[in-house]
């Protein structure tokens, strides 16, 4: 497994705010990235670490019109003892191979871009913040790269990994989302590409948001594709309910995306002997138990806010509040633990942190 490393000259470290909670999220990228090439001759070479800089692209290039691509988002955390961390890092790895193979993209082997991953962020660990909630986070994407127009499978292809440091999503906080059930639009359905994380799915959700964020709610709520009955994720984050002692989300139907943090909550959840089920949840269920006080809490999940705790959703011309508006204890519980364990101020008993600068 070679591994080739071209260094920058001059570091653009001193370029981030002195302030880390004004880092904000996705803005900074650091000086390195992680390249590797497919070609149906040589398979995957050259990997290498090389300054950060644009792509060699040629316009024709497929990923640009017919979005053959598939990404990941995670993150590298400094724990309170300086040490650098990776949380569940082969999971990502893992779901980005699933989202290649049903893109029709090669497959690769998950330790080498672990290794290669893993190098970048050795390489880059000056640009992990040190401020409690920040992050370095780490977005591998995996293109088609022949120029060529008409619908087919690439032959050539690009997997890069890039890096940034991203500032603490609550720097004030918690602030509970108002979230908005769209019945007009949908996400994606059972069959289509719903559960790879593919950029198109993404350029999908975009007029929902924007209704969503004009009527003056945060996030999208999204319903299942077909009978528009079913609740499935919130924006880019999957979605739990605790109505009454059950806590619920729903199953991996086809049409979500498998969250890791989704995984993680759950697994903790069982773990403190809490009453969770993977169902169908009908978006009138939600409502019922708003309106009758059975409606306790509900939170998002993902990479990025760890635990989003919702304050109302607003199906139909009706906005429920929820948890009065407020975080609930669960979500509270629930993200204290997974940054305790993340920033290892707990020990993991799970097996999902791995220190890497030692
Ligand atoms: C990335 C993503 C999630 C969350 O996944 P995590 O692995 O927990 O970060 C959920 N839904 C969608 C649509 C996503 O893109």
């Amino acid at each position: 497994m070679d591994l080739s490393i071209t260094k920058v000259e001059q570091s653009k470290l001193s370029s981030l705010p002195d302030d880390e909670s004004k880092l904000g999220f996705g803005q900074y990228f650091s000086d390195h990235m992680f390249k590797m090439d497919y070609s149906p001759e040589q398979e995957w070479h050259s990997r290498r670490i090389v300054p950060y800089g644009p792509l060699d692209l040629d316009p024709a290039a497929m990923v640009l019109h017919y979005g053959q691509e598939c990404f990941e988002g995670l993150k590298a955390y400094r724990g309170v003892d300086g040490g650098v961390r990776l949380f569940r890092y082969r999971d990502n790895l893992q779901r980005l191979l699933n989202s290649a193979r049903r893109l029709c993209m090669p497959e690769f082997d998950i330790e080498e871009v672990c290794d290669g991953l893993k190098r970048l962020v050795l390489l880059e660990q000056e640009w992990i913040p040190r401020t409690e909630g920040c992050a370095l986070y780490i977005r591998p994407n995996y293109i088609a790269t022949d120029p060529f127009l008409g619908v087919r499978a690439s032959n050539n292809y690009l997997l890069y990994i890039m890096v940034g440091p991203v500032g603490a999503y609550y720097p004030q906080g918690f602030d509970p989302v108002s979230i908005y059930v769209s019945d007009e639009y949908v996400r994606a359905v059972k069959g289509g590409i719903g559960e790879a994380k593919t950029c198109g799915n993404y350029a999908a959700s975009l007029k929902a948001q924007r209704e969503a964020k004009e009527k003056g709610f945060t996030q999208v709520l999204w319903l299942d594709g077909k009978e528009r009955k079913y609740v499935e994720e919130v924006g880019t984050m999957n979605m739990f309910f605790v109505i009454g002692d059950e806590v619920i989300t729903s199953p991996l139907t086809g049409s979500i995306l498998p969250g890791v943090t989704r995984d993680s909550v759950l697994h903790i959840l069982r773990t403190w002997g809490v009453n969770v089920s993977e169902r169908l949840l009908a978006i009138d269920e939600v409502v019922a138990a708003a309106k009758d006080g059975t409606l306790k809490e509900a939170f998002g999940t993902g990479t990025a806010a760890i635990i989003s705790p919702v304050g109302s959703v607003h199906y139909k011309d009706e906005t429920h509040s929820v948890a009065g508006g407020e975080t609930g204890p669960l979500s509270q519980k629930l993200y204290d633990h997974i940054l305790d364990i993340q920033y290892s101020r707990e020990e993991d008993p799970y097996g999902w942190v791995e220190r890497i600068d030692l």
